[in-house]
């Protein structure tokens, strides 16, 4: 191809069919850690041909939240393998070994990496799978109903357009950041999403007062950034919550269990309904904010009162915010908001708001072509078999449970599998139970004893029911 003169807008070339023999087993679209995970997985595995494409050039993993003392939320032992194949090449261990760090990291005594040691970790690990693809990035699929095969159409950062022809899809583009529609109408210069915080710092540093709005992780990440600053002359601060408290993640060890794949099976097998109710009760399972960070919130709010002339913090709970609009005179922003417990409506002025709203699962764009294929539950959302796989339309020729090519969600199917899915802990397990459905055969022995707690009933006997005769002794 010859190159484009500057300024000449590069026309793409048409997309090359896939050549004969040019049919993966496997087409993963995106390299976050999950997509990842199924690469190194992949690569021990005899036979099977898996290709990851990524849109951008190099690996990054939240880099706009990549602060420096910002830790894991899981251990070392939730890397891309180690759950399923301790013994892999491409583990945290692994690499630690292999860039001489395995005795300083005994030393420390802590089994939380930090978030750039484990971006490193990912960095690393990528390095070592030719599967994966970057400055790939996919732009529709398709199923041919003739053959089953799905194919991507791709663009390449070059300009160039492919086309890859696969048995099975694996989606793994992640979650989107979420804007709620009180915020969503905010000049662009005005308001932030977390998932952007580092990329904006300068405006973070050059607004008189900060408001975040939300009280998760994230939330609380960002205030500890811009009580920093407050502290060294920075903006005021002001940290808006919904929620009525600054609550915890409940991270306590049986709680935990119910983000055990044995918890996610059993989650899987009960009435839409009541996996809908479950999610909306166990809020902090993935809502609340650290024990640790609430601590350093509080650290550093006790350091304030022995400082004079810093510009002024607040933290209130229990607020909703109801609209934002530009502030007339002087500028800045006033967010319209209600205070919970009082019913009480007032004005919140401030100059930048950081949303603090979370992600959400999306359909990504270029399964569009999919969409009439993918069965969908009462409330719009596909209908996700327990090995992950889209429930798809079999009267539109799409394949079936033993044979035909699958669609598989990874880390979006919220809905079917419970709070744990986007958890960084049950990647391998996913990607284990994808591999196996993909080949056929046991390739990963799934652990089946994971949690201590039973979920579900006793088993059904056939004892009279107990009457009140009974009670008293
Ligand atoms: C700040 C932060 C910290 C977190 N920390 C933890 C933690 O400690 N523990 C935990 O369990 N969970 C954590 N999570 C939650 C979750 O595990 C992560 O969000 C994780 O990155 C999800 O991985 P993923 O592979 O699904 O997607 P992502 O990491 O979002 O990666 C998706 C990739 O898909 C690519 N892509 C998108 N569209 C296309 C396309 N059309 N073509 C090609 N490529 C495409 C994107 O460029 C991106 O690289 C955290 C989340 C956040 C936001």
């Amino acid at each position: 191809m010859s190159r484009p003169s500057p300024g000449t807008p590069a026309t793409p070339e048409p997309a090359a069919a896939p050549g004969p023999g040019a049919v993966h087993d496997v087409i993963a679209v995106g390299c976050g850690p999950f997509n990842l995970g199924l690469a190194a997985l992949a690569s021990t595995v005899d036979g099977l041909d898996l290709v990851v494409l990524e849109e951008t050039a190099e690996l990054h993993w939240h880099r706009g939240m990549m602060f420096d003392e910002a830790s894991m939320q899981v251990n070392f032992l939730a890397d891309l393998v180690t759950l399923v194949a301790p013994t892999h090449s491409l583990s945290f261990l692994a690499y630690l070994h292999d860039r001489d760090r395995l005795y300083p990291f005994t030393v420390r005594e802590n089994f939380f990496p930090s978030r750039v040691e484990y971006e490193d970790y990912l960095r690393w690990a990528a390095a070592r799978l030719p599967s994966v693809r970057f400055s790939h990035r996919v732009i529709a699929v398709r199923r041919d109903p003739a053959s089953g095969l799905f194919t991507a159409e791709v663009e390449r950062a070059d300009g160039a357009r492919l086309r890859l022809a696969a048995r099975h899809l694996v989606v793994g583009t992640g979650t989107a950041p979420h804007l709620p529609d009180a915020l969503a109408t905010l000049p662009a210069d005005r308001l932030l999403h977390t998932a952007d915080f580092l990329h904006r710092g300068e405006d973070v540093d050059a607004a008189s007062h900060v408001t975040v709005v939300g009280s998760g992780q994230s939330g609380a990440e960002v205030v500890i950034d811009l009580l920093e600053r407050n502290l060294a002359g920075g903006p005021a601060v002001s940290w808006l919550s919904r929620t009525p408290s600054f609550a915890p993640l409940d991270y306590t060890k049986l709680v935990l269990e119910m983000t055990t794949p044995e918890y996610m099976h059993y989650f899987h097998g009960l009435p839409e309904a009541t996996r809908d109710r479950l999610l909306a009760e166990q809020w902090q399972l993935y809502k609340g904010v650290s024990t640790d960070t609430l601590a350093a919130v509080h650290e550093l709010l006790y350091r304030r009162q022995l400082r004079h002339g810093l510009r002024p913090v607040e933290l209130r709970p229990g607020i909703t915010v109801l609209t934002a609009g530009p502030a007339g005179g002087a500028g800045g922003t006033v967010l319209r908001c209600r205070h919970r417990d009082t019913g009480r409506t007032f004005d919140h002025r401030t100059d930048l708001v950081v949303a603090a709203t979370g992600y959400r699962a999306r359909t990504p764009g270029f399964l569009a072509a999919l969409d009439p294929l993918i069965r969908r539950d009462a409330a719009g959302r596909p209908v996700v078999r327990a090995d992950h796989s889209v429930d798809l339309d079999l009267h539109a020729g799409a394949g079936s449970a033993t044979g035909g090519g699958r669609l598989f969600l990874a880390g979006t199917e919220l809905h079917s599998h419970g709070a744990s899915a986007p958890n960084l802990d049950i990647g391998a397990i996913r990607n284990a139970a994808i591999l196996n459905a993909v080949t056929g055969r046991e390739v990963y022995r799934l652990p089946k004893a994971t949690a201590f707690t039973a979920f579900g009933p006793p088993p059904a006997t056939d004892t009279a029911p107990v009457d009140g005769r009974h009670h008293g002794g």
